[in-house]
């Protein structure tokens, strides 16, 4: 059989399931399921009726993984492994979705129900549509058409569909790769968590991730007489200019990246003094630092605690800091990973458009791979409207999405 034919048919199979697709979004939406600590009940709703669909597609060895958590009101949270097998079971394809949703925030900036999804103009819209169920189904559908179309792949296909990803992923992938020994070195795993508006974004690494609390103590006094006191506001200021160094000390460039280097911003800013006659005695303000991951996250602290020093010297002051949050950068998943050059034959084909290997500044999901040695690579073509009122998924996202993957699938 030629391989492009095979596609082609394929592909088509595919367009011909987007009204099922569309369906199974809808049904998918219907069963809000937000972690317990969001004020949710958890996946187990959801869960029990993915496994229902996949036993009816005839998915095999479909496994419930339930990672234990009291707050959920089923005692666990459901994470889902089903295979499709191939000619040979040496390596695995993997495409790993997530179950769970974030809640839908502010009602009156739905123009529905963010649990009743509704079509438009080619979306759908809903909470869960595009983040993550987008191509959960895509991939759920991928695997449909192999089926309908009597086709064996050359290797396994694994779909897995787990719980916790909004919330830390310790009760979803985390617990998974801990406590069963399902994937390989040599698999490939596809998480569909991160993508552009273009689906030429692969993203392979990411940055540090460090916030700090900056607390600048002097001493409050009359406006007329700031001799009395130790102005905090000031000193801080002096301080905040100072941190700006942050960016010769750690100049390095990484073209994987976009913004290619490492940043250090002052952002969040708490109120001083509430009257103009006040030297205030107290200052604080915030700092977000995205750091390449060439860069160990305590050398920059051991900089900022150098500079903070500096400041206290020539103003008096005792500034503390506080980690708000610290995530050193899971290794990078190479450019040159079977899972990146397959991921751009597919987008190649399906979409017409080169592909590249990226870094970004937030964390996603794979990092969980990455962190466990597995060379993981995020890939979806979306908006990004995850996470906000009036979510969508572009239709021919999804159906071209279940494309690449079947693209993917079909590569010796
Ligand atoms: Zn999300």
């Amino acid at each position: 059989m030629n391989p492009t034919g095979t596609f082609d048919k394929l592909a088509r199979r595919i367009e011909q399931f987007r009204d099922e697709m569309v369906d199974l979004q809808m049904r998918l939406c219907a069963i809000p399921a937000i972690a317990p600590s969001s004020g949710g009940e958890g996946e187990a709703k959801k869960a029990d009726f993915l496994i229902e669909f996949l036993k009816a597609n005839e998915f095999v060895d479909v496994t419930l993984i339930k990672a234990p958590d009291l707050d959920a009101p089923d005692g666990y949270r459901p994470n889902i492994l089903a295979y499709y097998r191939g000619k040979s079971s040496a390596r695995t394809v993997w495409i790993m979705t997530h179950t769970d949703v974030v809640p839908p925030g502010e009602l009156s900036l739905w123009r529905g129900n963010p649990f009743k999804a509704w079509v438009e103009k080619g979306r759908v819209y809903g909470r869960g549509v595009e983040d993550n169920q987008q191509d959960m189904v895509a991939s759920l559908f991928a695997v449909k058409a192999l089926r309908a179309e009597g086709i064996v792949p050359s290797s396994d296909i694994g779909i897995a569909l787990v719980a916790d990803e909004e919330t830390g992923s310790r009760k979803g992938i985390d617990y998974v790769l801990q406590n069963h020994k399902v994937f390989r070195r040599e698999d490939l795993i596809i998480v569909p968590d991160a993508g552009n508006e273009t689906g030429t974004m692969i993203e392979v690494a990411e940055k540090s991730l460090l916030w700090l609390k900056f607390k600048t103590l002097g001493r409050q006094a009359h406006g007329s007489t700031p001799e009395k006191g130790i102005n905090s506001f000031k000193a801080a200021s002096f301080f905040v200019a100072a941190l700006n160094d942050l960016y010769k000390a750690y100049p390095a460039r990484d073209r994987l990246f976009d913004p290619p280097i490492s940043t250090f911003e002052p952002t969040k800013k708490e109120a001083n003094v509430p009257n103009v006659n006040t030297i205030p005695g107290e200052d604080v303000f915030y700092m977000d630092s995205r750091i390449l991951p060439k860069f160990k996250v305590q050398d920059v602290q051991r900089t900022i605690r150098t500079i903070a020093a500096g400041i206290e010297r020539k103003f008096k002051v005792k500034i503390r800091a506080e980690v708000q949050q610290k995530a050193p950068a899971a290794p990078p998943t190479s450019a040159q990973a079977p899972v990146v050059q397959a991921l751009k034959k597919a987008v190649k084909a399906v979409y017409g458009k080169d592909a590249k290997a990226m870094g970004i500044g937030g964390g996603t999901v794979a990092a969980v791979f990455r962190r466990a040695g597995f060379p993981a690579a995020c890939w979806s073509k979306l908006d990004e409207t995850a996470h906000q009122p009036n979510e969508y998924c572009i239709i021919d996202n999804m159906v071209c999405d279940a494309e690449v993957y079947s693209h993917v699938f079909l590569q010796e």
